[in-house]
């Protein structure tokens, strides 16, 4: 498949999202980086979002909770180009009702090849990347041939 580049500004637009159990570390993780998270836009789902702002006074986009469809609004917006980075420590020890939703955020950044996080230390390579001060072209498969696939119309 052919690729494109999507231009990725200086100033990132980062989701930030954790489950219950891993709140925690998004916490001291967000706290030890507050100065290059500032940099960029935020954005958040409903509870992780409350809990950066209220602790380390971050200005975040909050959306609405995981669980209520805050996943999903993250991946919409990653769909549209709007959220082009995203950290998101996930539990792997519990089962949690919006599974399905979980693996479609997944899925959509890896469709739109966006940079993910899912645990602290692949976090704390990809904030300390000289990339993340700099202009980035990311390689997107070309869907244009999907987009004009031909449908069998009966
Ligand atoms: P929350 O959602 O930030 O509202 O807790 C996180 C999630 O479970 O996706």
């Amino acid at each position: 498949m052919k690729t494109k580049l999507v231009r990725m500004a200086v100033r990132k637009k980062i989701a930030l999202v954790a489950h219950d159990n891993k709140k925690p570390d998004l916490l001291d993780w967000a706290r030890y980086n507050r100065g290059s998270l500032e940099q960029h836009e935020l954005w958040a789902t409903g509870t992780t979002g409350s809990l950066l702002t209220r602790e380390l006074g971050l200005k975040i986009n909050t959306l609405e909770s995981g669980p209520l469809g805050g996943d999903q609004q993250v991946g919409a917006r990653i769909a549209e180009g709007a959220i082009d980075f995203l950290i998101f420590f996930w539990d792997p020890l519990e089962p949690l009702p919006h599974d399905p939703d979980i693996k479609a955020l997944l899925r959509i950044a890896a469709v739109w090849n966006i940079p993910v996080a899912c645990n602290r230390s692949s976090a704390d390579f990809m904030i300390s990347s000289p990339l993340m001060n700099q202009e980035y072209f990311r390689q997107v498969p070309d869907y244009a041939g999907y987009q004009r696939r031909s449908i069998p119309t009966g």
